[in-house]
């Protein structure tokens, strides 16, 4: 198929770009100018439409299909979103304006803070961090500087168990510490004893998401938030899995310190990809004063000040203070991601609960499925923990693992996740967490119908039928054929073989 670099601009160009105000050339280094005109493709506009359709019906997304990323939360984006984040209020203005100009987006902003506050039970929350991991890194900074406010700097160790997402203890480490990670117990849940053992005075923090990785609810939470609070550590949350308890419980109540939420996840934003996203933080009040500063603010608008949303309030960023850690981001996070998520909140609010139940009912509902098929195919499958017993029930999503089959017929995980791509499916969550064996992470979200889970199960019982040969091969559709990952990762081309060095 050809690429835009195959066409000449033999019909014309497609493209118009504003005249340069550049004054002065002379003024760029000799070193840094171009030695010759760059190869870039000259297009006529059908050309260049053609171009990103194509492009378009060459990858995936879930726009397209079923996309059962576990922990990815790929649920449905409403165009509502679009439609709201457009608006020239929103959609045409910039972050050096003065506030008294951008009262619309402070209030959404403001507003964004009061009710992710809520839905946590935390104190105050910041809409700076542009991803959920970079919220960790923010959160476990506040953390950081509370205990070296109370000369508590010994603190260097903290606690992640081994069902944790690979963020967590890297952002503990970029923070310079040292992570001790704890291995679960048999019933993949926490282990309240390795906890206790692992604890000391020398905890600064221990971060867990609930429900975890494995889709299980921790029941033991506020036992194990009381021995790391006694111990003198703090309790953070990474709220990735926030869709399948909102409105239902909530961070604060299990008694965590600081929570971070992927907005693009919980609260709908199209992401993937590598982003744009949003990963707020939240925190209790004795760790507000370090936050990255500014955050938005408001009071009762005085005498001659404008008042854009007509409430009585003017809106207007705030200094943290001196205890900050100062910014983590250019101007004020991602804003499209803000909107769109405030949005989303806006227009569920108190039934963000009916979310979490039909989150979690899709899930089991699926599990369910996949894991009662006909006898022969059922040998090939197991589930963690079992069905059947007593904490058979999941959360919004769950673990396969797919060594029975392994064990059978020599296929893997990797092979039934390629396969799964020719039945018109994005892969699951492929061999995370680490502790399932095989592993393949599914979550529906609440957006599927029950025809579309339905056909999901039969398509997963289909490939576990099939010719050991066609999935060891697979996939056999896609645009791009089954990849040599390490080929691919130690020969790493970055550049388009249509663009010429220099
Ligand atoms: C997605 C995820 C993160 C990281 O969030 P990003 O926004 O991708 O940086 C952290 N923990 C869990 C459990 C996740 O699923």
């Amino acid at each position: 198929m050809s690429t835009v670099f195959d066409f000449n601009g033999a019909s014309g160009s497609g493209w118009s770009q504003p005249d340069s105000n550049f004054q002065n050339p002379d003024a760029v280094p000799e070193s840094l100018r171009r030695k010759r005109l760059p190869g870039w493709p000259r297009a006529s506009e059908p050309e260049l439409v053609r171009h990103y359709t194509l492009l378009s019906q060459k990858t995936f997304g879930i726009d397209t299909g079923f996309y059962p990323l576990g922990s990815c939360t790929m649920k449905h984006n409403p165009r509502v979103n679009e439609r709201i984040v457009q608006l020239p209020g929103i959609d045409r203005i910039h972050p050096l304006q003065d506030s008294s100009q951008v009262q619309g987006l402070l209030a959404i902003y403001y507003e964004m803070q009061e009710m992710l506050a809520i839905c946590s039970g935390m104190d105050a929350v910041t809409l700076q961090p542009v991803a959920g991991a970079q919220g960790e890194f923010t959160a476990i900074r506040c953390i950081q500087e509370y205990h070296r406010s109370r000369g508590d700097d010994h603190r260097d160790k903290v606690i992640v168990p081994d069902s944790a997402h690979g963020t967590n203890p890297a952002s503990a480490s970029m923070c310079g510490y040292q992570i001790i990670e704890i291995p679960s117990a048999s019933d993949g849940r926490l282990d309240i004893d390795a906890l206790r053992a692992a604890v000391g005075d020398d905890t600064a923090a221990m971060m867990i998401t609930n429900p975890s990785t494995m889709g299980l609810f921790e029941t033991n939470i506020a036992e194990a938030s009381k021995i790391v609070h006694e111990a003198g550590g703090q309790m953070y949350y990474d709220g990735a899995n926030f869709n399948a308890i909102i409105g239902k419980t909530d961070p604060g109540r299990m008694g965590f310190d600081a929570v971070h939420y992927n907005l693009h996840k919980t609260f709908s934003q199209p992401h993937g990809g590598g982003g744009p996203g949003s990963g707020p933080i939240g925190v209790k009040d004795h760790l507000s004063e370090f936050l990255p500063t500014p955050i938005a603010s408001r009071r009762e608008s005085q005498e001659g000040e404008p008042n854009g949303v007509g409430d009585g309030f003017y809106y207007f960023w705030q200094d943290v203070g001196d205890n900050s850690i100062g910014k983590v981001q250019q101007w004020n996070g991602n804003a499209g991601a803000v909107v769109r998520a405030w949005a989303f909140y806006r227009r569920y609010g108190r039934d963000l609960e009916r979310m979490s139940e039909h989150a979690v009912l899709s899930s089991n509902y699926l599990r369910h499925k996949i894991m009662n098929p006909e006898p022969d195919v059922a040998a090939k499958i197991n589930c963690m923990p079992s069905e059947g017993s007593e904490a058979s029930l999941v959360m919004h999503e769950f673990t396969l693992s797919m060594s029975p089959v392994k064990e059978v017929n020599g296929v893997t995980g990797k092979d039934v996740a390629k396969r799964l791509l020719d039945y018109g499916y994005m892969s699951p969550t492929l061999y995370f967490p680490q502790i399932v064996p095989e592993c393949l992470m599914i979550e529906p979200t609440e957006t599927e119908s029950k025809e579309v889970l339905d056909k999901f199960a039969a398509d997963f019982h289909a490939v576990l039928s099939e010719d050991p040969e066609i999935l060891t091969t697979a996939p056999h559709t896609t645009p791009v054929k089954r990849v040599d990952e390490v080929w691919a990762a130690r020969n790493l081309i970055l550049r388009h073989p249509g663009i010429e060095e220099d």
